[in-house]
């Protein structure tokens, strides 16, 4: 099959979290399976001094009332060709999308021309897609575009996957007549209203043939009380499916990972973990003897990932035995309670806020325990990478964390993880207690069920292989809808 991917991020080019890297690792695959497989992004200043096209091309569209020019680099990546939009005026910036801790006034007018030029783009290189997959807020104008402007792709069936439905993208309506929108599509029903604004990702629900999002749970969850406002708009959707993100196996591999000190499979896990965790340790400054059970956060700072549930008990947790490391940025109050923590027990607890590729590898390597105390969660990858390393997963029972961690039961020996249901530190503080419990009895060799719960999480299959099939159905559907 035909398919352009278009996508605000995508590894290996960009990548600012889950969606980058699922759209990179979902192309991979598109690939592997045999379809025609083209990615389209933003060229962002970051991306720009490091690519070497094959081929450049000038286009132009009309938005914000005039001609705007702009370039389509073409370069190849592991076989997969990735047309770059460069736009001086909205992607020469030294962020993706906004400073830390401020808003960016046109991001509305950055990504309906993003979405524009894409459509563009699809023309002039002649792609002729059967499927136009389209990921997020940022994107999800071009349906409407397509449908307004492009009636040469008119057999063309645009997929909107909905990654994080928090993030609608929604503007003061003011934006319409630049963003070439009609104002009778500005309405509540059917239409791109949303009290009293406008926003961008109920045009893709919409107007895209079908949506899916990230795992099935989820896929429920925001159909009933979790869709941020946009569980009516989601029901009402005929193809609306959840299918779990897969993980790039190749990358995420502990036995062939590039950024270890030491790597390793399930048969010498101990070995290849403890090397790991002594240099995670050194380098976070983690100063208490290599039996403590080393708890290891990565993850965006915000009310979604859980940090509320996590910061009152650390103390305690700490005084329980467990060491901590937080890998992450975001919202500045968890950054500052964080600090407080380290500062009264920097020993035992250490933060790095930054974005840092090599150490989340060597983290997941060095961890014990992977804590995910999601509020909500539409897939996480981080819990199926740590999985893959071998640290059990402590996590929210939510969205894809509830499809993909099982609660460890002793007497089947099934199961690799501890979950806990309500959104409360008491119950997070429990399921590490719990845990610490099993991983403590392991190690004085009491018993060998913590290697079976390690074993479970090495031994599952997290790769694309699965859902990849599950994707070809919903293209397949979508195209039907364009015959
Ligand atoms: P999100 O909600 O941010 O998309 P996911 O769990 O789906 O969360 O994906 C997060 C991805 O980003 C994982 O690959 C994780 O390893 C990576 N990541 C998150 N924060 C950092 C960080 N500070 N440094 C390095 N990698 C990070």
């Amino acid at each position: 099959m035909r398919v352009v991917f278009v996508s605000s991020e995508s590894t290996p080019f960009v990548k600012t979290g889950g969606l980058g890297e699922v759209v990179g690792s979902l192309a991979k695959c598109n690939k592997e399976i045999n379809n025609e497989i083209n990615v389209i992004i933003p060229a962002y200043k970051s991306i720009k001094d490091r690519i070497n096209p094959e081929r450049t091309i000038r286009s132009k569209v009309f938005f914000e009332s005039n001609w705007r020019e702009f370039d389509i680099h073409q370069v190849c990546e592991g076989g997969i060709n990735f047309f770059l939009i460069d736009c001086a005026n909205y992607f020469d910036r030294d962020y993706i999308y906004s400073p830390p801790e401020k808003d960016v006034w046109d991001n509305p007018l950055r990504f309906g021309f993003f979405s524009l030029a894409s459509l563009q783009t699809i023309v002039e290189f002649n792609l002729s897609p059967e499927i136009i997959h389209i990921h997020d807020w940022h994107t999800s104008l071009l349906p409407l575009y397509k449908n307004l402007y492009y009636p040469s792709l008119k057999t063309s069936a645009t997929v909107l996957t909905i990654h994080n439905i928090a993030y609608q993208g929604v503007f003061d309506s003011s934006f319409l007549p630049l963003l070439n929108l009609p104002w009778d599509i500005y309405k509540p029903y059917d239409g791109i209203e949303f009290y009293g604004r406008l926003n961008f990702l109920k045009a893709g629900i919409i107007f895209s043939d079908a949506v899916t999002t990230v795992s099935p749970a989820h896929s429920e969850e925001i159909k009933s009380d979790s869709g941020f406002g946009l569980e009516g708009v989601i029901r009402q959707k005929k193809y609306f499916f959840g299918i779990l993100n897969g993980i790039d196996t190749d990358y995420w591999n502990p036995e062939k990972d590039q950024h270890l000190i030491k790597n390793y499979r399930f048969r010498n896990y101990k070995a290849g973990k403890r090397k790991n965790k002594e240099e995670i340790k050194r380098i976070f400054g983690i100063d208490t003897p290599i039996i403590r059970p080393l708890v290891v956060f990565i993850g965006r700072l915000t009310y979604q990932k859980g940090l509320d549930l996590v910061v009152p008990v650390i103390e305690e947790l700490i005084i329980e035995g467990f060491d901590f490391i937080f890998l992450g940025s975001g919202e500045e109050h968890y950054q500052d309670k964080l600090m407080a923590i380290i500062r009264k027990y920097p020993r035992n607890v250490s933060a790095r806020i930054e974005y840092d590729e090599r150490i989340a590898h060597l983290a997941y390597a060095g961890a014990d325990i992977f804590l995910m105390p999601s509020i909500y969660e539409p897939c996480g990858l981080a819990q199926m990478i740590a999985m893959r390393y071998g640290a059990v997963p402590v996590v929210r029972r939510t969205g894809g964390l509830a499809d993909t961690v099982r609660d460890f039961f002793e007497h089947h020996h099934s199961g690799n993880g501890f979950s806990f249901r309500s959104s409360t530190s008491q119950e997070l503080m429990l399921s590490l207690l719990k845990a610490m419990s099993i991983y403590y009895q392991n190690f004085f060799n009491r018993s060998n069920r913590w290697d079976i719960i390690v074993s479970n999480c090495m031994s599952a299959d997290y790769s694309w292989n699965r859902s990849i099939r599950e994707y070809m159905k919903v293209y397949s559907i979508a195209k039907m809808l364009k015959k």
